[in-house]
């Protein structure tokens, strides 16, 4: 088995009718997709489950643990339909909301949701169809309301509705969540993605039922999930800068600095940092992206992102394949090209103050100081791993772990190269491992230094506090 990346950024793909089949599957893995996303806003469980038996199957031939995001749809709002279909909002006029499920006119539209009234005041702004139709309440009684149109244009059955400037009274999740997140428990995915979340607290409900079956990942989209990112890095395992509707609740404008403070801030708290949306969007019609698509993945790899996630482009777009080829050439790129060192560096926080942060920053000063070819961690539940990824180390990183789950969560994080191996019960055992490993998967030749973690005792979780190096055996030698 050799090593089969050749850079440190990770790839999400989402699958979709354009890559539902196992063939299509392997070829996007050989192409460079890391991880595979189910998103539960499209298709139903019987499509999910094929694409999930399907990637398992071509973990299986790979031979190489493969990650599954399941990303539910969160409380996504959404208004009525209309007796003919559409209607033309115009700027300027007035127009009546309320909850009344008769399909609406061009005086009326049906707003099914008591928690908008609940939030809104005269004053308050509401973003139709993506931000293509703006309205701004004039007036209110908690159960109708008169807004004025400020921007307008067709507005057709079932479109969405962002509030962006208030914490509206919704569950975390909605009935069609919890059926989809004990489905995508019970198929067994690696992560579940939570839309729309306002507050740690909807995280914290999230792990409540998931215990540890699954990582959670919050996706930032709301402007209270901006105001409250400290408490929803601290509450969630990942997040995921969720541009598009990122981009309907704040001024566009205003994405590209969020999503730096954002990375920078996941990155110090050592949880994977996930960028998303329109990344190459123009490779859903064509096969070559334009330049501002390519320096904005670049962009993202520079800043030291986990991952970066393709959507439409892998999940309905012509080119799925090339889509997939192409970031991972971007990527690799980047990586290679002078100025990567510097500034994945640039923004560097001190690491913390536990025995396992102390190792791992340790960890990249010795691998890098003895020119070790990599770092081996032993890891359990995969958080010593992600400390070390933490560190961003100009060394490569191979993580040694016994439990499958905790490999597929991995796939996810910055460099970590995961191989599923046995359990060591003393030094010798350590030591033999690690360097038959490291030469097995081309992390190391004969006579390289490999520089290795690990807790003892040996086998028991969140122990990490070792730091041994050593060089990686001969053919027919043990390890010294
Ligand atoms: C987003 O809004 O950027 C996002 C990733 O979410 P979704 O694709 O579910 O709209």
């Amino acid at each position: 088995m050799k090593r089969y990346r050749n850079r440190h950024a990770r790839i999400i793909a989402t699958l979709g009718p354009a890559s539902s089949d196992q063939a299509t599957i392997r070829a996007l893995f050989d192409a460079g997709a890391d991880v595979f996303r189910l998103n539960m806003s499209h298709g139903d469980h019987a499509d999910h489950r094929a694409r999930h038996a399907a990637i398992r199957a071509v973990e299986a031939e790979v031979g190489r643990p493969i990650g599954i995001l399941a990303d539910l749809q969160g409380p996504k709002l959404r208004i009525g339909r209309f007796a003919q279909g559409s209607v033309e909002v115009r700027p300027g006029h007035r127009i009546r909301l309320d909850m009344d499920e008769t399909p609406g006119d061009e005086s009326r539209i049906c707003l099914p949701h008591p928690e908008i009234f609940a939030a809104m005041e005269p004053g308050t702004e509401l973003l139709l169809d993506d931000g293509r139709v703006k309205l701004v309440i004039d007036e209110t009684d908690g159960a109708v309301a008169v807004a004025r149109v400020i921007e307008g244009r067709r507005l057709s059955d079932r479109k969405g509705v962002n509030v962006p400037n208030a914490i509206l009274p919704l569950a975390a999740m909605t009935p069609k969540d919890l059926r989809d997140l004990e489905f995508a428990l019970e198929i067994g995915v690696d992560w579940i993605a939570l839309s729309f979340v306002q507050r740690p607290e909807d995280v914290t409900e999230l792990k409540g039922i998931v215990r540890g079956r699954a990582g959670v990942l919050a996706k930032i989209e709301k402007p209270s999930a901006v105001e409250r990112i400290d408490g929803i890095l601290a509450a969630a395992d990942a997040i995921m800068v969720a541009r598009g509707d990122l981009g309907v609740e704040l001024p566009l404008e205003t994405v590209p600095g969020i999503q730096k403070r954002l990375t920078t801030k996941a990155r110090a708290a050592g949880k994977p940092v996930v960028v998303a949306t329109q990344m190459l969007e123009s490779m859903v019609s064509a096969p070559v992206p334009t330049r501002a698509e390519v320096s904005d993945v670049a962009t993202a790899v520079y800043d030291g992102a986990d991952a970066v996630m393709l959507s439409a482009e892998s999940a309905a777009g012509g080119f799925p394949l090339e889509a997939v080829a192409t970031m991972a050439r971007i990527a690799m790129q980047a990586e290679h090209d002078i100025v990567y060192d510097a500034l994945i560096h640039a923004r560097d926080e001190a690491a913390g103050e536990t025995i396992a942060d102390a190792i791992s920053a340790a960890a990249r000063h010795v691998a890098e100081t003895v020119r070790a070819s990599c770092i081996a961690s032993f890891t359990a539940s995969g958080a010593t791993a992600l400390r070390i990824a933490r560190e961003r180390p100009d060394t490569d990183i191979l993580v040694l772990t016994p439990n499958l789950d905790t490999a597929r969560r991995l796939t996810l994080a910055w460099g970590l190269n995961c191989v599923v191996t046995p359990d060591v019960a003393n030094f010798a055992e350590m030591v033999q491992s690690a360097g038959a490993n490291a030469i097995e998967h081309e992390f190391a030749r004969p006579g390289d230094r490999i520089v290795i973690t690990a807790g003892v005792p040996f086998g028991t979780s969140g122990a990490t506090n070792i730091l041994r190096v050593a060089i990686a055996p001969e053919p027919g030698q043990r390890t010294v």
